[in-house]
C-alpha cells in the first residue's frame, strides 16, 4: 500500500516537474515605471531619519518624475579641477551628449566649493545617466546614481569636505531608496562595467562603506 502511494506521488512530482520546466524563464527587467511606488512608501514605513542632518531641497527630485534607484556608482573626474558646468561643457562638446553624464558632482574647491554638491539636470529630470557604460541592459546608467568627485585619485585622495558630503549624499540615497551598502560601487567594481581605474587607487570604497549605517 505504502509503495503504491509513494509511486503515485513520485509520478505526480515528476509530471509536475516537467510542467514546471516547460514554463519560460522569468525575464529580469529593470523597468521601474512610475506605476511602481517607492519601496518604503509602498510598505507604509516612514523613511529613516538622517541623524538630524538637513537635506538640501534640490536633492529631492520632483515627485511626479521620481524613479526607483537601486545602486550608487562613485567616480572621480581624473582631473585636478572641475565642476558640473565644466563637465557639462566637456561632455557636450567632446562626447556629443546632451550634457554632463553624472547625477551629482562634488567639488574640491577648484571650480566649485570644496565639498559642494552640485545637482545636475539628469537628477532634476530623473533621466538616464551617461557614466557607467557596458553593463547588462545598461542597468547602471538607468538605475544607479552616478556621483563624480572632482580630482584625480590616482594621485591624491579626496578632500575631507568631499568625503563628508559624499557620506551625507550616499546616506540620503540609501535611506530614500532602500539601497544597501552592498550596492554602493566604485566605477571599476560595478558589475558588468568596462575596465577602468575609476575612481582611482587612492579612493577607498571600503572606507566609504565603513562610514555608512547599513
Ligand atoms: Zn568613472
Amino acid at each position: 500500500m505504502f509503495s503504491r502511494i509513494f509511486t503515485v506521488y513520485t509520478c505526480l512530482f515528476v509530471l509536475g516537474g516537467c510542467v514546471y520546466n516547460d514554463e519560460p524563464m522569468p525575464r529580469i527587467t529593470y523597468d521601474h515605471s512610475s506605476k511602481i511606488a517607492l519601496r518604503k512608501e509602498s510598505q507604509g514605513q516612514p523613511r529613516l531619519p538622517l541623524r538630524g542632518e538637513n537635506i538640501p531641497g534640490d536633492w529631492l527630485p520632483p515627485s511626479q518624475v521620481e524613479k526607483k534607484w537601486i545602486a550608487v556608482v562613485i567616480h572621480h573626474s581624473a582631473t585636478k579641477n572641475g565642476s558640473a558646468a565644466i563637465f557639462d561643457k566637456w561632455h557636450k562638446e567632446g562626447n556629443y551628449w546632451e550634457g554632463v553624464g553624472y547625477n551629482f558632482v562634488i567639488g574640491n574647491g577648484t571650480n566649485s566649493g570644496d565639498g559642494q554638491v552640485e545637482v545636475t539636470f539628469r537628477w532634476r529630470n530623473q533621466i538616464i545617466g551617461a557614466h557607467c557604460g557596458g553593463t547588462r541592459g545598461n542597468w547602471a546608467n538607468k538605475y544607479a546614481v552616478g556621483i563624480c568627485l572632482v580630482g584625480n585619485f590616482n594621485h591624491t585622495t579626496p578632500t575631507m569636505q568631499q568625503m563628508r558630503s559624499l557620506v551625507k549624499l550616499v546616506r540620503f540615497l540609501q535611506n530614500r531608496y532602500g539601497i544597501p551598502k552592498s550596492r554602493i560601487y566604485g566605477h571599476n567594481t560595478t558589475p558588468g562595467t568596462r575596465a577602468t581605474d575609476c575612481p582611482g587607487k587612492y579612493f577607498s570604497v571600503a572606507k566609504l562603506k565603513s562610514m555608512l549605517e547599513f
